[in-house]
Formats: C-alpha cells, structure tokens, sequence
C-alpha cells in the first residue's frame, strides 16, 4: 500500500483526497518509481481545485513532476537504484502523477537526477523552474546577451518567475520584476532583480506600440499583460510567453512584430524532445545558485497539499512549494 492524492469526480466538481492505495491500483508501465518529492505547480493547483479541465480521467493522482529512485524496470536505459526526475508527458493529467509515494510510467518519460541536484532541489525547481529555463534559453538563441539590453520578468513573485529572475541575473542580465505583490521587493531585490514594478503598469488595456522598455520577456501572466510587453519591447527583441495566471486571451495587435520586427517564443513544457529537456536540466544544475532557490522554497507534506493548490491558485504562495510525500 502506498499514499497519494486521488482526484474523483463527483456532483459539483473534483474531489481531492489523501488515499491509502494498493499497488495493484497503479497504471501500467515498464519503470516503477519510488516517489521522494514533488511539488505544486500551477496546473497542480488547477487540477486538485478542478477549476480548469486539466484532468482528462478519473480517478488521478494528480502531481505533473516528481523526483524519486527507480524501484523495477523492464525498461533498457533504467536500473533499480538510479535517481530520476519526471516531469510533462501528460503525467498527472492523463497518466498517474508524482503527488503520491509511489508510480509506474514510461522509463522513456525519465530523465537522470542531474549531477549535483539533490531530489528536493529538482522538486523545488520543478516543471516551473524548469518552464524558466526553457523561456531563458530561447531567449539565449535569439541571440540577447546580457550588455544587449533588460529583461522584464512577469508574475515575478510567483514558482516560474522567481526561477527565471535568479536564472538571468546569475547571467548577468539586468532584471525587470512586475509584480502585484510590491511589498515582496526585497525578496525579487534578493534574487537578483534590478528593478521592481507594479503589475498594474501592465495589465490593463494599452496602445498598440508603447515606448520601449525591454529587449526581452519572460511572460507568465498572459491577457493584457502579455500584449502590453510585447508593445514595449525594444526592436528586434523577443518575448517568451509560457503562462496565462491573468487569462488565456491575448488582446495584441500586429504592431510590435511588423513595425518593430520583435519575435513571440511560446514555451511549451510538455511535450519538449527529450535532449532539450536534458539541456535544460543541465543548465538549471549549473545555473541556479543553491541560496536563491532555498529562499523561494517552502516544504509541505501530502496532506497539506490540497489546501495549498487553492492557496497558489489565489495567488497567495510565494515561489516554490515542494512536497515531501513521504511526510
Ligand atoms: P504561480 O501561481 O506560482 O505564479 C503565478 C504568478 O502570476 C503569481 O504569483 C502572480 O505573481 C501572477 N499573477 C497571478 N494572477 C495574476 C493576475 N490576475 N494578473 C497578473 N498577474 C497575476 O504559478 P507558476 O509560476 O507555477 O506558473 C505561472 C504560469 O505559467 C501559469 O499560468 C502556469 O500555468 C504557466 N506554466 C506553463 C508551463 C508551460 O509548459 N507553458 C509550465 C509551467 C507553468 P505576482 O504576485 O508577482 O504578481
């Protein structure tokens, strides 16, 4: 027996609960994983509350990343002992997910726990720090360096935020941090922000074309957010959007693109070839200073998590939440 949230649906929505399941219960797969961490990130956070249509069957243990050991395997690159980290493919969405003690997947869905990562630090980076180094890479090959110009980073005080202010400062860029939390600026100042600003600058209705701010984004808000970031970027530059915490909409014109020549990177984290996965992880290993990502970390255990999922969706945690399922 092992315990995990298990998501039922019921009359009047999603229910979530801690359950003591057989392992029998688990999907099939050829890798079985002994779950240590894993974490809530904002689809999490969706997918407990069931305020989005995140979960595509019933009952799931919901969890889209984890870090654990290899326990069985019929899979060819996986032996039991190695230390592996999961995140995207549908996991906790279609396929059981990491919010539990226990899981059998795809060994091809498995990646090595980098060198020098420990499994609660993969955790508290997570598929959010993970998303950050997939926006600051695709801005790395557009070809922005950091003497080239700033970069703004929205949703700053949030998991993928806060990761993607201390992954570019570490570079050496100058940092932007919109935030609707200003009275976190010391903690955005810490990670290495240069500047703050309210998020009200942004999320309203602008102008097609704004003055230029910024030669880079990593936008994780969305909606007008997004729009008026894309208005404000210097020429030739470019935005990487991954997130929509403000809305899924995008009420842009073409103006930025056709007049300023800015080019719009949308980030997926799901689906990404499994050698840019590697990349990214890689670079978070060497990137991301053990200090910054401590500060923006809190630990919870399983049964606090449902509680939590509504707390982040709120926009009421800061950084990251780890979950130790074991606790
Ligand atoms: P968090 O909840 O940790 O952070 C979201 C932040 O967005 C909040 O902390 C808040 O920052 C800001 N925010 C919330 N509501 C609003 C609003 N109404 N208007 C403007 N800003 C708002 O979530 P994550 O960092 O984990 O995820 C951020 C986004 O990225 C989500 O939309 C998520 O779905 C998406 N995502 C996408 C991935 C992909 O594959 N493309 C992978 C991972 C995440 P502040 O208080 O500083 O204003």
């Amino acid at each position: 027996m092992f315990n995990a949230i298990l998501l039922t649906r019921e009359e009047g929505g999603t229910r979530a609960q801690v359950r003591a399941l057989d392992e029998a219960e688990l999907p099939q797969g050829d890798v079985s994983v002994r779950v240590a961490y894993s974490t809530l990130n904002y689809k999490d956070g969706l997918a407990i509350t069931g305020q989005a249509p995140v979960v595509r069957s019933f009952p799931m243990v919901p969890g889209i990343d984890f870090a654990g050991v290899v326990e069985a395997s019929s899979h060819p690159d996986w032996r039991p002992g190695d230390a592996v980290i999961l995140n995207g493919w549908g996991v906790g969405e279609r396929h059981w997910g990491g919010l539990s003690q226990q899981a059998r997947l795809s060994g091809d869905w498995l990646i090595p726990l980098p060198m020098g990562v420990s499994p609660r630090q993969a955790m508290a980076i997570g598929t959010a720090g993970y998303t950050a180094m997939l926006c600051v890479l695709a801005l790395e090959r557009h070809g922005i360096r950091p003497e080239d110009g700033e970069i703004l980073v929205t949703g700053a005080s949030g998991g993928v935020g806060g990761i993607a202010v201390a992954l570019l400062a570490k570079r050496g860029y100058r940092v932007i941090a919109a935030t609707g939390r200003v009275t976190e600026s010391s903690y955005l100042l810490g990670l290495g922000a240069n500047q703050v600003i309210d998020r009200t600058e942004l999320n309203g209705p602008g102008k097609p074309l704004m003055k230029e701010r910024w030669l880079g984004v990593v936008d994780t808000v969305g909606s007008h957010t997004l729009a008026n970031a894309c208005a404000s970027t210097h020429y030739n530059g470019a935005v990487a959007a991954c997130g929509l915490a403000q809305g899924m909409d995008f009420p842009a014109t073409v103006a930025p693109f056709i007049l300023r020549g800015i080019t719009l990177y949308g980030i997926d984290s799901v689906m990404v070839p499994r050698e840019r996965r590697v990349q990214a992880w890689n670079r978070l290993a060497t990137d991301l200073d053990p200090a910054p990502l401590e500060a923006m970390t809190r630990e919870i255990g399983l049964n606090q998590a449902i509680a939590a999922a509504a707390d982040l969706l709120a926009g009421k945690v800061r950084g990251r939440l780890v979950v130790d399922v074991n606790a």
